[in-house]
């Protein structure tokens, strides 16, 4: 995907179509129902995009069995919401994105999740080997801080992991206890890391079970110890680049779709040195991935 938002696939319905079809069968199309090659395009104004399976009868566009199907707005909405998320740094509003492509809040809001849905990693594999930084914070502020809330706002926890110069998990965790810092850390980094945390006792012992163990101790102004090896500085500047997203674009997130826009920022970070046409093309494979992910859970659960 071009990052030019002059791109006609943004705007021309036939020709996102064609972008799609090629991103999602390169060696040629395929049948979505029985994987047969053997198929043809229906011609016709009201078929456009159409496919005929040869072998199982079934007609299919290159919207079935993706987190398309079920969804009216066309193709090149998708495409041009996606890319807006991706290439946004400080994150994008489904108010913004509705405004933008002419689309009703709800219409938008349902992109925006299921646009994040597709930038969550999959089967993701340990991160570490090298230094890895542990680190918590909280969201939601007071209620002085905001103009027109009338309760303070529920607080949530989050921790986030991140290698030094590479990758990202971040969790919205019940509390900081080491049980519970445990449990995610040794499911998320390899053993051979270098762990790097402030001196929270909850962190004592799941250190002993890696390479190594830092801790820089916050309350005593020590951020940064060893010659600037002890740091937990990454993570802090995670924290502050997911913030300023969410109070600033957002405003407030729901104990419920929290999970989402961590995956998003960890996306982006993650993906900080490609170009905005690169995230966006990643992006959106994983919307078109994740969709037969949902059909068979669904499927699952219905018979
Ligand atoms: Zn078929």
């Amino acid at each position: 995907m071009t990052c030019d938002l002059a791109n006609p696939i943004f705007t021309d319905e036939a020709k996102a179509t064609a972008h799609m079809e090629a991103d999602r069968w390169p060696d040629g199309v395929n049948c979505p129902h029985c994987g047969s090659l053997n198929v043809r395009k229906m011609a016709g104004k009201t078929q456009a995009g159409m496919f005929l399976c040869n072998d199982c009868r079934e007609k299919f566009t290159v919207r079935t069995g993706t987190i398309f199907a079920r969804s009216h707005i066309p193709l090149r909405k998708w495409l041009m919401a996606t890319y807006l998320m991706a290439a946004s740094k400080k994150g994008m509003s489904a108010l913004q994105i509705g405004r933008m492509l002419g689309l009703s809040y709800e219409s938008a809001w349902f992109m925006c999740h299921r646009i994040r849905e597709g930038m969550k990693p999959t089967g993701a594999a340990p991160i570490g080997g090298k230094v890895v930084e542990s680190d918590e914070t909280v969201f939601g502020g007071k209620a002085k801080n905001r103009a027109h809330a009338k309760k303070e706002p529920k607080k949530h926890t989050v921790m986030t992991l991140v290698e030094r110069d590479g990758k990202s998990r971040s969790f919205h965790i019940a509390n900081v206890k080491a049980k519970t810092l445990r449990e995610k850390i040794v499911t998320t980094v390899s053993r051979k890391s270098h762990l790097m945390t402030d001196e929270l006792a909850s962190y004592e012992k799941v250190g002993k079970e890696f390479a190594n163990h830092g801790t820089v101790n916050h309350s005593a102004d020590e951020y940064v110890r060893l010659g600037g090896f002890v740091h937990v500085n990454t993570a802090e500047c995670r924290f502050s680049l997911m913030k300023r997203a969410v109070f600033g674009t957002h405003h407030s997130v729901s104990e419920a779709h929290l999970p989402r826009y961590l995956a998003e920022w960890d996306f982006k970070w993650n993906t900080r040195k490609m170009t905005d046409g690169e995230r966006a093309a990643i992006a959106l494979e994983g919307i078109e991935g994740k969709r037969l992910t949902y059909r068979q859970t669904n499927d699952a659960a219905n018979a």
